[in-house]
């Protein structure tokens, strides 16, 4: 037979043994935990989101994580940065090729189609707040899996909407205290764009030497990419390349005008950027970036805090009805939120609020204390407690710390009399009052201490009177008495309606 000794030195020995080799696994790169400490500026953009997208008439979609990969080969384009490289796309169990959700344009293409939504008055208008999934390069602002906000007009080919949506964008970031400046330009149709790629690849063929090999690259696969290159000497190069607006067809020139009017006239902020082009290939006429308008850093200057444009083409290439025209946004929530802070908004100091803190001594008063304290809160009585706690010093330290109102205490004696004690933080007065009319009671006297007028205090008192409830009040100190100005006893006299 085991000594009683070697039960116990065995299992404290493995433990360790296993401690000090188990390596817990890490966060994925470029993926993030968001903590507590957070999420009041995460809870305040989707405030911000809700309100705004609710006063446009906009309704929430919410979207899939997960959907076949050919929906983004076909509306991106198979060329796009974001299906050459950045998609997760794996087969699951079933054999089907599925992607993570790069982006959510796409997505609310495919519904539109799929529920039928061009029967029902058009433009559509749809908004949404989700997670994206990109196999970028991390950095500063860039993370692979990102959120958005989406905002998405279908079944409108009117500048007004392009106008609406960009409006809708500079306003979330000013409300969110951003302030941003729009750059703005134009793809016009594809077919313009087509003379106009013929162009810009004559330009740049011209300059072949001066490339890298990552824009050569693009030169054969997505000659427009050329226009937002970072790549060393590119800046000055661009500076020389036809420009799209000049190659508009009268039809596109009108639309993009119109939009721009539009802006003028809602005061958005914005320039015309001739080297704006977006990443992907469903984009028509007017395309458009938000970026902070006085940037603090170098590493906040280049970074489009949000970005969309009309995708005209989309719903049609998806299989939807012809002509159904759109006009959308990707507002990016990470990067708003770093534009957020760096605008100096923060968090205000959320001191909170207690009405109630629940101390407990004793196991049978924790156990009676999980029901009690249910009962406080579904009462909508703002209460806390530290059931991890024993001592009653302990808790009324934090009791004292969270600035509570009033203490709930509750020990073996309570628990068997049917009871529980009130304490007034303020007085120290406590009282003892039957545990099943505690909430009520809680109720009145937080009442209570918000100061009440003379009828709703004797209201009270007579309510308490009736329910046999004895509430100790403090003697009022004797102060002495003060005598007040002759102007200020002039002065309510004149409130008051008397004369002298
Ligand atoms: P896009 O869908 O690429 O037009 O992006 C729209 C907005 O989403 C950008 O302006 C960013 O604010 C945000 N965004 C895009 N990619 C990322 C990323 N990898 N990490 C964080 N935010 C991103």
């Amino acid at each position: 037979m085991m000594k009683p000794q070697e039960k116990i030195v065995a299992p404290v020995a493995l433990v360790e043994v296993k401690k000090k080799g188990v390596k817990c696994p890490e966060l994925v790169r470029g993926f993030r935990d968001v903590l507590p400490e957070e999420q009041w500026f995460w809870n305040r953009v989707e405030e911000v989101a809700r309100d705004i997208t609710k006063s446009y008439g906009f309704g929430r979609i919410r979207l899939p994580v997960l959907e076949f990969a050919t929906l983004f080969e076909r509306s991106a384009g198979k060329d796009s940065d974001v299906v050459t490289k950045e998609m997760y796309v794996f087969e699951d169990p079933a054999g089907d090729r599925v992607a993570l959700r790069p982006e959510g344009t796409a997505q609310v293409a495919r519904a539109y189609i799929e529920h039928g939504m061009v029967n029902v008055p058009q433009p559509v208008k749809l908004w949404y707040i989700e997670s994206f999934f990109r196999h970028d390069r991390p950095q500063f602002g860039r993370y692979r899996q990102l959120a958005q906000l989406g905002l998405e007009a279908l079944g409108s080919a009117e500048p007004i909407i392009d106008a609406q949506v960009i409006l809708m964008a500079h306003r979330f970031y000013r409300t969110l205290g951003v302030e941003t400046i729009i750059h703005i330009n134009s793809l016009g149709t594809p077919s313009s764009r087509r003379d106009y790629i013929v162009e810009l690849v004559n330009y740049f063929r011209g300059h072949k030497n001066k490339l890298s090999e990552l824009d050569k690259r693009r030169l054969q696969k997505n000659p427009l990419r050329l226009l937002d290159s970072k790549e060393p000497g590119m800046a000055e190069l661009k500076g020389g390349a036809p420009q799209i607006v000049n190659y508009l067809d009268a039809e596109s020139k009108a639309h993009f005008m119109k939009v721009l009017e539009y802006l003028d006239e809602a005061e958005v902020p914005y320039v015309l950027d001739p080297h704006l082009v977006r990443g992907l290939d469903y984009y028509t006429h007017t395309i458009f970036e938000a970026f902070v308008a006085e940037p603090k850093t170098e590493e906040m200057k280049g970074l489009a805090l949000g970005g969309g444009g009309r995708y005209d083409g989309l719903v049609p290439m998806l299989g939807g009805r012809e002509n159904t025209c759109a006009m959308g946004a990707g507002l990016g929530i990470d990067r708003t939120i770093l534009a957020m802070k760096q605008a100096g908004v923060y968090q205000p100091s959320e001191e909170k609020k207690v009405d109630v803190f629940f101390c407990q001594l004793g196991d049978a008063a924790r156990r009676k204390g999980l029901a009690v304290f249910e009962k406080m809160r579904a009462g909508g009585i703002v209460c806390a407690e530290a059931f991890g706690k024993g001592s009653l010093k302990a808790q009324l330290e934090i009791a004292d710390k969270l600035k509570s109102k009033l203490t709930l205490i509750l020990g073996q004696k309570e628990v068997l009399d049917g009871t529980v004690i009130i304490r007034d933080m303020d007085s120290g007065a406590q009282e003892i009052v039957d545990v099943t009319k505690v909430v009520g009671i809680l109720a009145r006297r937080l009442v209570a201490k918000t100061k009440l007028s003379l009828v709703e205090q004797t209201a009270l008192d007579a309510e308490n009177e009736e329910n046999g409830i004895v509430v100790k009040k403090e003697e009022p100190k004797k102060e002495e008495k003060k005598v007040e100005a002759p102007a200020r006893v002039e002065k309510k006299r004149k409130l008051f309606g008397r004369s002298r």
